[in-house]
């Protein structure tokens, strides 16, 4: 089979970790300082149930809850990994927003592949997000929810390849379990 192309967008409120967790993921190793106004495309290519994927990983700026989303969001993203903070009730409220953006403007017909994450679980002290509303929202839009942590390598790769997988889903296919 040949390998599949794939291009999935980060997005979220700013600091919550979307370049962390990209990095971590293509490189190998966390950064402690990114410049967060930088937009920047990665590529990593995996194998997943035997299938090659070229992933190309959109790392957005972010956004707040008054963005105007650009065309380029939504042309050739196949998925969306949406991410909050769980240390930032905030960044919680401003993912819900960027969600509702998305249904808008793609329309729920054929569903859009999204995995919720909340991101620096290891900040036990200062969490402010409940792993149970993770939880309730990603089940109320029906999508896989993931906790994570870019800083120590912890589900980072799970979040790649459930978005991969949802991807799958919505093009109908059949992805073994
Ligand atoms: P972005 O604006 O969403 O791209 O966020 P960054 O990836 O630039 O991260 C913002 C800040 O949060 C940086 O100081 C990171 O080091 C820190 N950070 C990112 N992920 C984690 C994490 O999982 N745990 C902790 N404790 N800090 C993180
Ligand atoms: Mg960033």
């Amino acid at each position: 089979m040949p390998p599949k192309e794939r291009r999935i967008a980060l997005m979220g409120f700013r600091s919550v970790g979307k370049s962390s967790l990209t990095i971590q993921f293509v490189e190998n190793h966390f950064v402690d300082l990114y410049d967060p106004t930088i937009e920047n495309t990665f590529e990593k290519t995996i194998k997943l149930r035997g299938q090659e994927y070229v992933l190309q990983l959109v790392d957005t700026a972010g956004q707040d809850e008054y963005s105007i989303l650009p065309q380029s969001y939504f042309m050739s993203i196949d998925g969306y990994v949406l991410v909050y903070s769980v240390n930032s009730h905030k960044s919680f409220d401003v993912v819900k927003v960027v969600y509702e953006k998305l249904l808008d403007m793609k329309g729920i017909i054929k569903g859009v592949p999204v995995v919720l994450v909340g991101n620096k679980c290891d900040l036990t002290m200062d969490r402010e997000v409940p792993v149970e509303e993770g939880k309730k929202l990603a089940s109320s839009w029906n999508v896989p929810f993931q906790e994570a942590s870019a800083k120590e390598n912890q589900s980072v790769t799970d979040i790649f390849h459930q978005i991969v997988m949802a991807i799958e889903k919505a093009e109908g296919g059949t992805p073994e379990k």
